[in-house]
């Protein structure tokens, strides 16, 4: 069946149902995005041409709002707890009915199994009719549920999963017995999925996809009068929990000189403690008052957490500034609390890396707050600049229909089909191997083929800054063309001894002994992860402008 663009989405409203405050806040998002999302649906309509589209049926599991995994978001909603994942489900949800498919949505193990097929009072049977679902987004509350309640259809069904994952599943991490033999089992990780069915919040590791979300949208006369109605001495504190401002006494007296501090944290009766009586602070607001403080404000300021939420890029989508810290020594699951025990050994650089990297300055200032000097300064030149509202076009409603569009048509065949056989070969004498256009590329491959180039690494580099650095970003999906012994001479490296075996980090040479290795198991390809002894082989493509999910030829 063909999928037609629905655009009534008070259809959606009602599939989306009620009692929760986390449903209501995810139904107050979407009615209040309606416009936005009918103008992009018309344009990414127009930019297809007709072309054919499959509807879908898709089951969406929210685990982590199902009483089953302790819904502990819910109550939280009104104190502030992670909206972050509120919006991206929202945003997925519009995303998902718009583009056409037949949505089946659920909070609950009871309204899982059902939808399931799975006969009520046995848990552990399999499913008892085939699968009626093309595909299933949950996150990994769901699908530990799933895995307990379908049987042994889980295996033959895991592939039509995916798994809304905020920060991401590295592959070392969700390949079992790797994980288990080399020290990166996790409580969330070691699924064996293909690392593409996980997505991510941010563009984080390419081995992930990005999922993201959805900023508000300004036209020209807004900006326009944003810009004139900005407060130039007006800032506003990240985080809507009191804990974050513990210890910053010091940035918020520097900070206190020169602006009007606000804040939107939580509380019952009483100003929490936390917050300096110089602070005006609003209490937790509606999203749509949120958006309207972030307008008149000109700095949204980080204190360091949370980390990589949707808040800073609705600040500078809103004409805001935002200042935050950078982490020296970045932090990771190896050196810090909260992410330890997340299956990924990223290191983040900043509170925002996202911003930090893809947006930057004039919008984004990442500095040391060890040195007040430098803070100081900071907030005085930030006070000088004129800034444009800004949102990258990935995080648009048609940047964000456009993606998930591509990977519904094109990413579904793709997973866990593994070619051994290339279609074409690959150009000698040079590190970095551009494949010739047209005739190489095969349209049952996506990414096509002829976006990719292939780079070797610095030793001790991981793929995804060798692609970065090149301006390009790695493809783990075109691991399996490079992971051969050709590919080696044909880039010049001299290989005494070629091995196979199961690393993350392969194909790969230890250059000052000459010695080459291939992956053995591509479940393994990872562009992730380095190691000082290897230098590695990097398959990288390019990508379109402000949509580094999709290569220049992926529509
Ligand atoms: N937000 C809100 N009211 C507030 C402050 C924030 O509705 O007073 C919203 C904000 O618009 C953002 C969401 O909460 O979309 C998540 O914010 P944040 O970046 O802090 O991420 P989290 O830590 O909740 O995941």
């Amino acid at each position: 069946v063909q999928a037609a663009f629905q655009r009534d989405l008070s259809y959606l409203l009602e599939l989306i149902g009620s009692g929760k405050e986390s449903l209501i806040f995810m139904k107050k998002r979407i009615r209040h995005l309606t416009a936005q999302w009918l103008k992009a649906s018309h344009k990414l309509e127009e930019k297809l041409q007709g072309k054919q589209r499959d509807q879908k049926q898709i089951l969406i599991h929210i685990g982590f709002l199902t009483e089953e995994s302790g819904d502990v978001f819910s109550p939280r909603v009104l104190k502030g707890g992670p909206l972050g994942e509120m919006v991206q489900w929202a945003d997925i949800l519009a995303v998902l009915f718009i583009l056409g498919h037949s949505l089946k949505i659920t909070v609950s193990l009871k309204e899982l199994q059902s939808n399931l097929g799975v006969p009520p009072g046995r848990g552990n049977c399999p499913l008892t009719v085939p699968l009626p679902f093309d595909l299933i987004y949950t996150d990994y509350h769901g699908l530990q549920q799933m895995k307990q309640h379908m049987g042994l259809s889980f295996k033959k069904y895991r592939c039509r999963v995916r798994v809304i994952d905020t920060f991401g599943t590295e592959p070392a991490y969700n390949h079992e017995e790797y994980a288990t033999l080399h020290g990166y089992r996790t409580n969330w990780g070691y699924w064996n999925l293909n690392p593409k069915q996980f997505m991510t919040m941010f563009p984080h590791t390419p081995d992930n996809s990005f999922m993201g979300f959805v900023s508000e949208e300004l036209n020209q006369t807004e900006k326009q009068l944003i810009k004139s109605n900005k407060a130039n001495n007006m800032a506003v504190v990240y985080g809507k929990e009191a804990s974050i401002w513990k210890g910053k006494e010091t940035f918020l007296a520097i900070l206190n000189k020169y602006m009007e501090i606000h804040g939107t944290v939580y509380y019952e009766t009483q100003r929490p403690p936390e917050v300096p009586a110089f602070v005006k602070n609003h209490g937790l607001l509606p999203q749509h008052e949120f958006q309207q403080l972030l307008r008149k404000a000109k700095l949204f300021i980080g204190f360091g957490f949370p980390y990589e939420g949707p808040a800073p890029l609705e600040a500078i989508a809103n004409g805001c500034v935002f200042l935050q810290a950078r982490f020296n020594p970045p932090h990771s699951s190896l050196n810090h609390e909260f992410f330890r025990g997340k299956p990924t050994s990223r290191e983040v650089s900043s509170q925002h890396p996202y911003a930090e990297d893809f947006i930057g300055r004039p919008h984004v200032w990442t500095v040391d707050y060890n040195n007040s000097e430098e803070f100081e300064a900071a907030i005085k030149a930030i006070m000088r600049t004129k800034v444009d509202p800004y949102l990258p076009y990935e995080y648009t409603s048609e940047g964000m229909l456009e993606r998930i569009h591509a990977y519904i048509q094109y990413q579904v065949a793709e997973l866990f089909v593994l070619h051994s056989a290339s279609p074409f070969s690959p150009q000698p004498n040079s590190t970095n191997l551009a494949w010739p256009h047209s005739s190489s590329s095969s349209p049952a491959f996506w990414p096509p083929v002829n976006s990719m180039q292939v780079w070797v690494s610095i030793p001790g580099q991981a793929c995804t800054r060798t692609c970065q650095q090149h301006g390009l970003v790695c493809e783990p999906e075109f691991f399996k063309f490079i992971n051969k012994k050709e590919v080696f001479q044909q880039i010049n490296i001299v290989c005494d001894s070629t091995e196979s075996e199961m690393n993350h980090l392969y194909p790969a040479v230890a250059e000052n002994v000459h010695e080459c290795y291939l992956q053995k198991d591509p479940l393994l390809f990872s562009c992730a992860g380095y190691n000082t002894k290897y230098q590695r082989l990097c398959p990288c493509r390019d990508y379109r402008r402000g949509q580094v999910a999709l290569c220049r030829d992926c529509l």
